[in-house]
C-alpha cells in the first residue's frame, strides 16, 4: 500500500483529531468498487481534497477549484501524500497553526471504478475511471501533466463524455 509516513510525519496527533491510520488498513468491502472521497477543505486557501482507495489507502489530491461537469474545463489537481483509508470518514476541524488548519467537510463519498489496471495507469500518470458519487457521476480522467519538473505532482481532473 502507498505509504502513510509522509502523511504522519506532516501532523501532530496530539494536536488534531484526524486519524493516524493504520498499516494494515483492510479494504472497505463496497459492493461496486473502491471508495471514493471528496472533502470540502476551508484551509488557508479553500479547496477540495479528491481521494481514491488505491491499495489500502487514499490517493488524494488537492484541487482548488473543485470538480468541474463540462468536459472542456480541465481542473488542476496537485497530488498531496496518500491519506489513511480512515481518512474518508473525517469531518471536523484541524487547530490553527497545524497542517491543514481549518474545517474539512465530506463533500460527495461513494465509489470509484478505473478502467483497466489502476496501478499501472496511475504510474503511466492517467487514470480513467467512473465515479458513482452522490453528486459525482459518470466518466472521469486524471492525467498528470508533462513537464512538471517539481517531483510530477501537477495532475488535471476533467470529466469525459458519457456515452449517450
Ligand atoms: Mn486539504
Amino acid at each position: 500500500m502507498p505509504s502513510l509516513k509522509k502523511y504522519r510525519t506532516m501532523r501532530d496527533f496530539a494536536e488534531t483529531a484526524e486519524p493516524r491510520g493504520s498499516d494494515r488498513a483492510r479494504p472497505k468491502k463496497l459492493a461496486r468498487g473502491q471508495s471514493y472521497v471528496i472533502q470540502k477543505h476551508a484551509a488557508r486557501r479553500l479547496h477540495y481534497d479528491f481521494r481514491l482507495e488505491h491499495d489500502g489507502a487514499l490517493l488524494s489530491w488537492a484541487v482548488p477549484k473543485g470538480p468541474n461537469l463540462d468536459p472542456s474545463v480541465k481542473r488542476l489537481a496537485v497530488e498531496t501524500e496518500p491519506h489513511p483509508l480512515e481518512y474518508g470518514g473525517f469531518e471536523g476541524t484541524i487547530p490553527k497553526g497545524q497542517y491543514g488548519g481549518g474545517t474539512v467537510m465530506v463533500w460527495d463519498r461513494g465509489s470509484w471504478e478505473p478502467e483497466g489496471d489502476a496501478r499501472a495507469a496511475y504510474r503511466k500518470g492517467h487514470l480513467a475511471f467512473t465515479l458513482k458519487g452522490e453528486k459525482l457521476r459518470g466518466r472521469w480522467h486524471l492525467v498528470r501533466t508533462k513537464g512538471d519538473r517539481e517531483a510530477q505532482k501537477s495532475w488535471l481532473l476533467f470529466k469525459a463524455q458519457d456515452e449517450l
